[in-house]
């Protein structure tokens, strides 16, 4: 019975980490007694049943989500500049830190340490589906330069969410559902925001049901790797190299980039100020990995070390939690970019700024929870043509990476909240 509750007790990422090890240990096993097609027969499918049971809750999860955070903003009317300006320092910012993501994917390569022969074995096996994207982008370059409005605005919203590749027309209508529910009579919005509450917590416990499958997913998708890669260790550098390539950039958004705007635009703020009072919050988002968790953490620090006014924490800093995720959409950018360079697949300048939108957009619907990236990434992938099953390649060392981001997300809430607070106050200095 002791040890069954100590078994129950390994913390999620240690599972993970288990899982990934075992992967391997699998994998190596079959190719001594040569037993690939087994583990492509039995032991791949049940990773392939995880990105599956990913991708499956995705839509209901970034149409709920970004729902419940634009009906946050309930106070419309009363907070609409604050509400404004918000909004735009988070797009400012997302999009920053996103173009990041996308500088460092493309400098560093990481997926082209992976032997050539190997990627294109890979390339074999994805034939199709990268087939399918080269004609797709050869029609959309046919079509005029308006065309990509319809891929943003849906014909028939039923068809549309029953796409994965559909995302943005998804986010398309949830926006204007959500600004339609503020603008209705109160009383008739209410029931509606209640129901959206609850549907959260019900996506949310869905979500967490699925990434308690992640240990078996990883272990099979690992097996499944270390089959498809022959043994061949080149993946395991190219690995190295890509958490490197987020290291750096992450440490760059936290060291560099909010420096630089509080700096700029923090006022009495002063930088070094700044980072002691992030210091401890930083240090729970890395131990935790939801930014939604560490959000009491991040309103006390900004309020009590930093003397952001109560009105614009409890405002700013909530909504940041579902909208601003600097770290995650710099992450998410390197991510594509390095599974599209495994798999061989070249992607183009219109290509590349379609994966910058998109990153934008999916990060804004991911939840602030540990893991809430690969549910969104998968469909991401889907959506920009490379086959979800890449996620394979870096779920399994996504838990560091994933404390890391929690950190610059919520170090990137807390410079939006000093930057608003000092605005403003300079303000009522000026009025008076
Ligand atoms: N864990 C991140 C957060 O809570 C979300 C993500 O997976 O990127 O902010």
């Amino acid at each position: 019975m002791n040890n069954k509750t100590k078994r129950l007790t390994i913390p999620l990422y240690l599972q993970i980490l288990l899982g990934m090890v075992a992967g391997i240990v699998i994998g190596i096993t079959a190719l001594f007694i040569h037993a690939e097609t087994a583990v492509s027969h039995w032991v791949t499918p049940w990773g392939q049943l995880f990105i599956r049971m990913l991708q499956l809750i995705a839509i209901p999860l970034i149409f709920v989500t970004l729902v419940k955070g634009v009906s946050g903003l309930k106070d419309i009317s009363k907070f609409s500049k604050l509400g404004t300006k918000t909004l735009l320092i988070y797009l400012c910012f997302i999009t920053i830190s996103a173009s990041f993501g996308i500088g460092a994917g493309l400098v560093a390569h990481p997926g082209d340490l992976v032997n050539k022969d190997i990627a294109a074995g890979l390339q074999e096996t994805y034939h199709t589906v990268i087939a399918e994207k080269a004609l797709a982008a050869e029609q959309v370059q046919e079509q005029g330069p308006l065309n990509f409005l319809n891929d943003i605005v849906p014909g028939n919203i039923i068809h549309a969410a029953g796409n994965n590749s559909n995302i943005l027309q998804v986010i398309f209508f949830a926006i204007l559902f959500a600004v339609a529910l503020l603008l209705i009579p109160q009383e008739k919005a209410k029931p509606v925001i209640d129901l959206f509450d609850g549907l959260n917590d019900i996506i949310l416990k869905m979500v967490d049901f699925i990434i308690r499958l992640a240990p078996i997913g990883v272990a099979a998708l690992m097996a499944g790797l270390v089959t498809d890669f022959k043994g061949d260790g080149s993946i395991f550098s190219a690995l190295g190299l890509y958490a490197a390539t987020v290291a750096v950039a992450m440490f760059a958004i936290m060291f560099l980039f909010y420096p630089l705007m509080i700096r700029l635009f923090g006022g009495k703020i002063r930088v070094r100020d700044f980072l002691r009072a992030m210091y401890p919050v930083q240090l729970f988002a890395f131990t935790t990995s939801s930014s939604a968790v560490t959000l009491p953490v991040t309103m006390k620090a900004t309020e009590n070390e930093l003397n952001v006014s109560k009105e614009v924490s409890s405002f700013v800093l909530p909504i940041g939690v579902t909208v601003n995720m600097d770290g995650t959409s710099c992450y998410q950018a390197i991510a594509i970019l390095f599974i599209a360079q495994v798999l061989g697949i070249d992607l183009t300048l219109s290509q590349i700024l379609t994966v910058l939108f998109m990153t934008i957009l999916s990060s804004i619907g991911t939840p602030g929870i540990p893991g809430g990236t690969y549910v969104i990434l998968a469909m991401v992938l889907t959506s920009v043509g490379i086959p979800a099953e890449g996620l394979a390649l870096i779920i399994g060392i996504d838990r560091p990476l994933d404390m890391l981001r929690t950190a610059v997300n919520v170090t990137g809430d807390a410079a939006v909240a000093c930057m608003i607070d000092q605005n403003d106050k300079k303000k009522l200095i000026n009025t008076t």
